[in-house]
């Protein structure tokens, strides 16, 4: 296989959709192996990224359930240049919890992410979140029960000294916070306490999930304290299908662009490689009349910022002339 043209074009060239994807930042990025062995993903990191990189994107979030991505982050870096994989951590039991040592021994290799709890939270052994997918692969899953599940709020809704401290070594090493799997309200406690820590961004991990199930009302609180709402690929597959395009495409005008970002969660063995998902949901968002702008805003303009990065470079989405929209909008 040669190494450009892997997934090429469209016939005619590439078009506005394609154009898009270019410059995207993919903040929620999973790889192999994530879990066991036995997790597949549709291909082998290097020739995944091989793909992201050829469709023009600047970088992935790499995340694991697991373990921090740092080690991997550094290596895959030397590999695929050209575009740059950012580790981040999940601070699940694995790594001890909330543990701080787990976390600046991160940040000192580079994560610039920090996921809270997913698997090990209690909100999501309540839900039958990733909880209960861990169980097909982990003997000593079986019994992630709420009880012993964590939390970010202790007594009294109070944000636990243990979180807080991870959020002063997220600030100092300028860190971005995604909630992970706790719950809607434990995610608006989180939003405060960050702002306490000099942290007035933080990301509403998929509040359409399954594991999170947050109301329209508390993603409008979050994105009053100053949230990016996450939406992913993922959830438009057809195993998942928990939210439309349409219902994406509807909170996404209530809450702005400006606080919305887009992901693809590529994690799946079933699921396309993620430049291919993001770009689907990309085009669709485009066939329902979405905004090149927007979408930039979202998938380029929004990560770049979190991330400290200077904005990456601007797709060129002048080009395609708006006759051809319209073409493709008649034919669906
Ligand atoms: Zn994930």
């Amino acid at each position: 296989m040669s190494e450009e043209n892997r997934m090429p074009p469209p016939p005619g060239g590439p078009t506005l959709t394609d154009k898009l994807v270019k410059g995207a930042i993919d903040f929620h990025h999973h790889g192999y192996p994530e879990i066991s062995f036995e997790a597949r993903t549709r291909m082998e990191d290097v020739d995944e990224l091989t793909l992201s990189r050829e469709a023009g994107m600047a970088g992935i979030v790499l995340k694991s359930h697991l373990w921090p991505t740092v080690g991997r982050a550094y290596h895959l870096n030397r590999l695929v240049p050209g575009i740059k994989v950012v580790p981040s951590i999940t601070m699940n039991f694995s790594v001890g919890g909330f543990n701080p040592i787990s976390l600046e021994s991160a940040a000192r290799q580079g994560a610039k992410v920090m996921f809270m709890p997913t698997w090990s939270a209690a909100h999501d052994m309540e839900r039958g979140g990733m909880s209960k997918h861990l169980r097909h692969f982990l003997d000593r899953a079986q019994d992630l029960k709420p009880e012993r599940g964590m939390r970010i709020t202790g007594p009294g809704h109070k944000v636990l000294p243990e979180v807080k401290e991870c959020l002063a070594i997220a600030h100092e090493f300028d860190i971005v916070v995604c909630t992970g799997h706790v719950s809607p309200r434990e995610s608006i406690a989180l939003a405060d306490a960050a702002k306490d820590y000099g942290i007035d961004e933080v990301i509403f991990s998929h509040p359409d999930s399954n594991s999170v199930a947050a109301s329209r009302e508390e993603i409008r609180d979050m994105v009053q304290l100053g949230a990016l709402c996450e939406f992913c690929a993922l959830g438009t597959l057809p195993a998942f299908q928990r939210i439309h395009p349409s219902t994406a495409m509807e909170i996404i005008e209530e809450i702005s662009p400006e606080k919305s970002i887009l992901t693809t969660d590529y994690f799946f063995e079933w699921a396309p490689p993620a430049a291919e998902t993001l770009r689907m949901l990309i085009g669709t968002f485009l066939e329902f009349g979405m905004s090149a702008e927007a979408i930039t805003t979202m998938v380029r303009t929004n990560p770049a910022r979190l991330l400290g990065w200077d904005d990456t470079e601007p797709a060129d989405t002048a080009e395609t002339p708006q006759s051809d929209r319209e073409d493709r909008a008649s034919v669906a």
